[in-house]
């Protein structure tokens, strides 16, 4: 059978709509220029703790190694916006609340957008019969910003993130590495940050070092999430009332005066995330965090890392009794790592009691 591909890819947009993704694109599989600034980076060291990154080095330079008679890649990429971005700035200026990174406020995306993939590699399947595939979604060792940038989808911003025109940059990757002979869509001709370094400033801990490159060992995402040591002292009252991720540097993109809610049901706020308290979050035991984050992808962090971020987060907030109260009470939380972190909290909200300004009435 010959295929045409422009129908394929015309049949492939229309039912990813269908599914929810706001773009699709085809990807070649060049993506050496992207890999050479990975390896750059690592030598750096800016990866921190994240040695994950320095295996499968093969796959991720090139992807039929990871898939075998890989020839090109579909990429799509999803809004996960659950509400509006003023709920997210409002938010984070209220000491009292937690903030929750937006992309993780509903269901775990990986199985969202897996399940979505399938669906839409399967609908191609009863059109034009067999063909090979794998789809992913931040889960395996891909370089898919580079594959998503190769395939239009956006531009890297100075934050390092995807940027879309329409949609801004808050959206989630996918990919669906295929045999299929595809053509490939073009690439957009232009970076549209120009002179702005509005997430350059706005990063609480400067860790964008310079455009396009992060320090990931400063950044609040890694700090919270992937790090499962101590948070360095000097970097703890950067985080605010960040207890998972952080957006700033989104939030204070202009292009995400563009960012859109979600179609996506399963990416809306589950167990009222985007409105907890810190206190009423530092309080839960083991089984209710548990029960909290089933199906989250909050679940990629530990109950000890959970608690040493609330730790943070409350140290940085404002002085009440009952805030003390709540710290004093897991002084004698079983890891050290995380009882030193509610030691510190606890220096910081004795000395803002002596503060009349740092306390909440
Ligand atoms: S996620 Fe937060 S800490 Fe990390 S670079 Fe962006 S603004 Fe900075
Ligand atoms: S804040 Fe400005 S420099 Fe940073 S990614 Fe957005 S447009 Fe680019």
């Amino acid at each position: 059978m010959i295929l045409d591909s422009s129908k394929i890819l015309n049949d492939l947009k229309i039912w990813s709509h269908e599914l929810g993704f706001q773009d699709l694109g085809v990807a070649g599989l060049n993506v050496k220029d992207d890999f050479s600034q990975l390896e750059n980076w690592i030598q750096n060291g800016y990866h921190g703790s994240m040695s994950y990154l320095e295996k499968n080095k093969d796959k991720r330079l090139d992807p039929s190694k990871l898939v075998p008679d890989t020839t090109c890649v579909i990429t799509v990429r999803a809004n996960y916006l659950p509400e509006p971005l003023d709920h997210a700035v409002s938010t984070l200026k209220d000491p009292r609340l937690a903030y929750v990174s937006r992309y993780a406020l509903g269901r775990d995306y990986h199985k969202v957008l897996r399940g979505k993939l399938r669906q839409l590699a399967r609908k191609l399947n009863d059109k034009i019969g067999d063909f090979g595939y794998r789809a992913f979604t931040d889960s395996a060792p891909i370089l898919e910003r580079a594959l998503a940038r190769n395939s239009g989808l956006g531009w890297v911003g100075k934050h390092t993130n995807l940027i879309n025109k329409a949609d801004g940059s808050m959206f989630f990757l996918g990919e669906i590495f295929t045999d299929l002979p595809l053509d490939i869509t073009a690439r957009l001709k232009k970076n549209h940050c120009g002179t702005c370094v509005s997430c350059i400033d706005v990063c609480p801990t400067k860790a964008i070092v310079s455009p396009y490159k992060l320090d990931a060992r400063k950044c609040i995402s890694y700090l919270t999430i992937e790090s499962k040591d101590s948070i360095p002292t000097e970097l703890r009252a950067s985080i605010g009332n960040r207890i998972f991720g952080c957006d700033d540097c989104q939030l204070f993109c202009p292009w995400n005066k563009y960012a859109k809610v979600t179609p996506i049901k399963d990416f809306m706020p589950r167990s009222r995330l985007n409105n907890r308290t810190l206190l009423e979050l530092f309080s839960m035991n083991r089984d209710e965090f548990e029960l909290l984050t089933r199906g989250s992808a909050i679940r990629r962090i530990s109950y000890e890392q959970w608690v040493r971020n609330l730790a943070v987060a409350m140290g940085n907030s404002r002085y009440s009794r009952k805030t003390l109260s709540a710290l004093y009470k897991r002084r004698f939380f079983p890891d050290q790592m995380v009882r030193e972190h509610i030691e510190w909290a606890i220096t910081r909200l004795e000395n803002n009691s002596l503060n009349p300004d740092a306390i909440d009435k």
